[in-house]
């Protein structure tokens, strides 16, 4: 049998971290079986459902790189098959009219909770098949309500094992509601089974649902689809993941930089384990690796430092050219021409920073240091590197000044350059580049000195080491 899976979002929110995450395990498991991904937009809700909600799905799913092979399709396209499925269960006898008002239900739920479960039933079962149909002829409102069956309803679970529920716990859930729309397992089931879906993956919170969707396959004779159920999403406070922890929108991390390569390795890590120690892997590895008995019981818990370690790592691995774009993208507009315009340059800056960046946004934000600017020195570089003997770092940069003014502009020309002032004066090479940074960069801390200089260029290094020095004359040296 092949692989059929769906991913069924409601458009009622935005693509959440535990939605994407189910997403992605269909998607994986699709991939990895040669299977059919098939995408439905479960938009029977229609007051809280948007255009612009399913808008938004979407675009989370490209970004993330989840294509889809089927769909979109809607749900509420559906509808007349659903009715239809409803009439069927009716005539085998599987469902009953169910003319009971919420308030004379609300009152037995509220005077006798055990009875109101199997309450409908029995006053549909009151009425003779004629009385039935003078209340439908009189266009009575009444709900269809399936009629479970005695026993229990058992399934092997792909990710639970053996699962049952007993069906006396099992309200006789309604079909169809009084204004005649479907309710949400009675779609779903009706969905699964139009489209041979084989597989449902979803959230452990659709546990109670299966049994329920499980007996209206089985009343209409058709076949049952395996199911797995993934683990919860929590997060580190161990409380279901929510707002109060933090951005849950995919969107949210896409607006952060986070690169979607890291985003789909950190959510198949949320319940998934490829079983041995690695962490960093691509879609390609994930799909080779994916496999459904690996997805784990217990609930994961969502590590936000992680991602964003994740996002470093795919950084670090990816080809500085496959970045350079969406670099440019996060730049001030009038950087962002200039860069473009120094195409080679522009990786080699790109690739200089990735090592060390956790978003592309943080790339972009480092590059702004290689263009046509100032330097506004922070305070804990000057007061660590400069401050403590300004005459002194100004000599040293006017020295640096002079050596660079014809030096060959490369790499290794420029470390040979500082390395030979400092073994003139004796000094540590340390104590040579340290000031430096601070003029070129402003920071404490920066990629490679050198590599640094060679992508500033000759005229911007120069001009960074002049401010600098004026800069150290006007600072008043330590009196002690
Ligand atoms: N539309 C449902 C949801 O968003 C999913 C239904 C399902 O996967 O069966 O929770």
């Amino acid at each position: 049998m092949s692989v059929r899976v769906r991913f069924a979002p409601s458009p009622t929110g935005h693509l959440h971290v535990g939605g994407a995450r189910t997403a992605l395990f269909n998607w994986l498991l699709a991939r990895s079986t040669g299977g059919t991904f098939v995408l439905r937009v479960e938009d029977t809700d229609r007051d809280r459902s948007s255009e612009e909600m399913v808008e938004g799905i979407l675009h989370g799913m490209e970004w993330l790189g989840l294509d889809w092979d089927e769909g979109p399709s809607f749900q509420s396209a559906g509808l007349e098959r659903h009715r239809a499925d409803a009439l069927r269960l009716l005539d085998l006898g599987r469902a009953y009219r169910d003319f009971t008002t919420a308030e004379e239900l609300g009152a037995i739920r509220a005077a006798d909770p055990a009875r109101a479960t199997r309450y409908p039933r029995e006053q549909a079962d009151r009425l003779s098949p004629e009385e039935s149909e003078a209340r439908l002829g009189a266009a009575e409102a009444h709900a269809i309500r399936f009629r479970m069956p005695p026993g229990e309803t058992s399934w092997e679970d792909l990710v639970h094992g053996p699962t049952r529920f007993d069906n006396d716990d099992i309200e006789d859930l309604v079909l169809l509601r009084s204004d005649g729309t479907p309710t949400y397992n009675l779609a779903v089931a009706s969905d699964d089974a139009e489209m041979r879906i084989s597989h449902v993956i979803r959230g452990d919170d659709h546990l109670s649902n299966t049994p329920k969707q499980i007996l209206i396959h089985e009343a209409l004779g058709r076949s049952i689809p395996k199911f797995a159920h993934v683990p919860m999403i929590l997060g580190p406070d161990g409380k279901r993941l929510s707002k109060r922890h933090g951005a849950t929108a995919v969107g949210d991390y896409e607006e952060k930089g986070i690169l979607p390569e890291a985003m789909v390795n950190f959510l198949a890590l949320l319940g998934w384990s490829p079983g041995t120690d690695e962490e960093v892997m691509t879609r390609e590895e994930l799909i080779q690796k994916f496999s459904l008995d690996r997805v784990l019981k217990k609930s994961a818990i969502f590590d936000q430092a992680k991602l964003e370690w994740l996002s470093g790592q795919h950084l670090s691995r990816l080809p500085a050219v496959d970045l350079v774009d969406r670099v440019l993208d996060e730049l001030e507009p009038m950087h962002r021409a200039w860069a473009r315009d120094r195409g080679p340059w522009f990786v080699g800056v790109v690739d200089l920073l990735k090592r060390r960046a956790r978003t592309v946004g943080d790339i972009a934000a480092k590059a702004e240091m290689f263009f046509d600017s100032s330097v506004d020195p922070e305070p804990e570089a000057v007061k660590k590197h400069w401050a403590k003997d300004p005459h002194g770092a100004a000599e040293l940069l006017s020295a640096l000044h002079e050596a660079f003014v014809d030096v060959n502009w490369d790499a290794e020309s420029l470390e040979s350059t500082v390395r030979s002032l400092a073994h003139e004066r004796g000094i540590g090479a340390g104590k040579v580049i340290h000031p430096l940074r601070v003029a070129l960069t402003g920071q404490a801390v920066s990629p490679g000195i050198f590599e640094v200089l060679f992508f500033l260029g000759r005229e911007l290094t120069l001009r960074r080491i002049r401010e600098a020095t004026a800069h150290l004359r006007g600072i008043r040296a330590p009196s002690a």
